[in-house]
């Protein structure tokens, strides 16, 4: 073997590629396309949200802060789930600051996945689900969103697969993955959902882990339901948010994880020789701006005024409209538009869209396994209105 040659090894993610968020930002800006793909703000985050940051930074907050996170700010996210979700969580012993959602998801299937263990999602899941499982060795059991069809057969809505999620839980299930708000399809659970699912796992010894970094987008006076306000499901979930989203500031990477001590314990083990802890000035920042509710109870006006904004533009484009209950994403089906392109499967699609057309959107097949074929993509509108009108003006003349 020539000796300044790599080694091979076996990949442990061998079907991995690089994930559709990047691989499309990146066709986006090699062709100068708008970027509704990758769900992120293209407009700034409160100044005062920075102001915060910086003085900490002068304040010389820039050494290592606790591996648990500031308790200014679990103390802060503590009494803002108690305030919404009416469930206390001890700020010492049952929340921990993480770099963003993607890395507190990993880390509670790390923590409470072993080899040989089953994990269900609902798919169109979320990527780094299935590769986290993967890791930790864990058997991803997917089942899919009921998807509903109108006259037409277009796709009309997305529902919870009650049957088939009964079914699926067995005695080797470990962990079942909820998200909602959903991501890609803006699915919002609701309290009687929450209840079945409660009734599902009671004799069980399945732990939950709800992804919830979309708390706050939910339109049309709904409510978020979290596993915190279900004291049966909270009991045995781990609770994923991320300020990333809340506050327009995704680069920032701060997230958090709440759940009951017995797992956030062993979350906190993985956690420390993970990223041990998550940058202080950061975390003074968002425990000062945190304290003002009105940062975040605004935020279902904001994105609402987007979203009909975005869709009332939609409505003279001749894609379909799917609902948008929840998230900063908005779906269309593209099956019925009357050119070529409407056969392409939907990756293809996104690729035309993006080269050609000049806008980037991600195709759902990408949140399945098996590349399920239904001619829907996402779009992210949390951007300026400008570049939604622009966006707007390319896609009417499809
Ligand atoms: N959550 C974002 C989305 O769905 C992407 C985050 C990422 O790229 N890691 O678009």
């Amino acid at each position: 073997m020539n000796p300044l040659e790599t080694p091979s090894f076996p990949s442990r993610l061998p079907k991995v590629g690089t994930t559709i968020f990047t691989v499309m930002s990146a066709l986006a800006a090699e062709h100068k396309a708008i970027n509704l793909g990758q769900g992120f703000p293209d407009f700034p985050c409160d100044r005062k949200l920075i102001a915060e940051v910086n003085e900490a930074m002068l304040a010389d907050r820039n050494q290592y802060p606790p591996m648990i996170g500031i308790a200014e700010l679990r103390n802060g996210i503590s009494q803002k789930i108690q305030n919404l979700y009416g469930h206390h969580y001890d700020p010492d012993t049952e929340i921990t600051i993480t770099a963003g959602g993607t890395q507190g998801i990993l880390t509670a299937i790390l923590a409470c996945v072993s080899p040989g263990d089953e994990v269900i999602i609902i798919e169109p899941a979320y990527d780094s689900y299935r590769p986290s499982i993967e890791l930790a060795g864990g058997k991803t059991i997917a089942i899919s969103l009921q998807v509903i069809r109108d006259e037409h057969g277009q796709v009309a809505s997305y529902e919870i697969p009650w049957d088939a999620l009964a079914k699926a839980i067995n005695s080797k299930t470990r962990l079942i993955i909820i998200n909602t708000p959903h991501n890609p399809t803006g699915m919002v659970w609701s309290k009687v959902d929450l209840d079945s699912l409660a009734n599902l796992v009671r004799n069980t010894s399945a732990l939950i882990l709800s992804d919830e970094v979309y708390e706050h987008m939910v339109y049309d006076a709904a409510r978020h339901h979290s596993v915190a306000s279900h004291p049966e499901l909270a009991a045995r979930s781990f609770l994923v948010s991320s300020f990333g989203k809340t506050y327009h500031v995704t680069g920032w990477k701060v997230g958090y994880v709440a759940a009951p001590p017995a797992l956030t314990k062993e979350f906190r083990k993985v956690h420390q020789f993970n990223v041990f802890t998550v940058n202080t000035p950061m975390q003074y920042g968002l425990a000062t701006y945190l304290a003002d509710a009105e940062h975040y109870l605004n935020l279902p006006a904001f994105y609402q005024a987007k979203r009909d904004f975005f869709r009332a533009g939609l409505g003279k484009t001749k894609f379909k409209l799917l609902p948008t209950p929840g998230t900063y994403f908005q779906c269309v089906d593209y099956s019925a538009l009357d050119i070529p392109q409407a056969k392409f499967n939907e990756a293809d699609f996104c690729k035309w869209l993006t080269t050609e057309i000049g806008v980037a959107a991600i195709p759902v097949s990408a949140f399945y396994e098996q590349a399920t074929e239904s001619g829907v993509i996402r779009f992210c509108f949390a951007k300026q209105d400008q570049t939604l009108t622009s966006a707007l003006q390319r896609l009417e003349k499809i």
